[in-house]
């Protein structure tokens, strides 16, 4: 089961939201310059829907999106995770920061409002970097991806 190392609030990951961001554990990727190598090794609390609703019913108040941060060891589960967001909290958008190339194809997009795919590339920089590999999505009610684009004059 994918673990939560930790969690936080956050407002620069997902754009226009307030984010409870959990950061999960076990990240297989192992990228160069990771900003969060602690993320690599398989620690912290079971990441599940019981966890999962005790955070929620503790910040709900505040929040307006759960955004997954990793978790690509174990897409299924997060694509699950997101499903059970969606079913008992439909006021929240749900979000998954991935590290993967592509979006799984095991998984079901339209349980997610943003998704954020691409491995963290020094050279390349991060999202709000004009040569990022990385690629943010909205998730169109329809399925239908839409390319954000970060940039540094965003204001949220
Ligand atoms: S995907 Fe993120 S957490 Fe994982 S190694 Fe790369 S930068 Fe670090």
């Amino acid at each position: 089961m994918i673990k939560c190392y930790n969690f936080d609030i956050v407002c620069q990951e997902i754009p226009d939201q307030i984010t409870l961001a959990l950061n999960i554990s076990g990240c297989p990727h192992h990228c160069v310059g990771c900003h969060s190598p602690w993320l690599w090794r398989d620690e912290g609390v079971p990441l599940d829907e019981h966890f999962l609703s005790l955070l929620i019913g503790k910040y709900s108040s505040g929040i307006t999106c759960v955004c997954f941060m990793g978790g690509d060891q174990a897409p299924q589960q997060v694509n699950s995770l997101a499903a059970f967001v969606k079913s008992r909290h439909p006021e929240l958008k749900t979000a998954w920061y991935s590290g993967d190339e592509e979006i799984p194809k095991s998984i079901t997009v339209k349980n997610f409002d943003y998704i954020k795919i691409g491995p963290y590339i020094a050279e390349k920089g991060g999202l709000r970097s004009a040569t990022t590999n990385q690629k943010f999505f909205i998730v169109e009610k329809d399925g239908r991806l839409t390319q954000y684009h970060f940039s540094p004059k965003n204001s949220f």
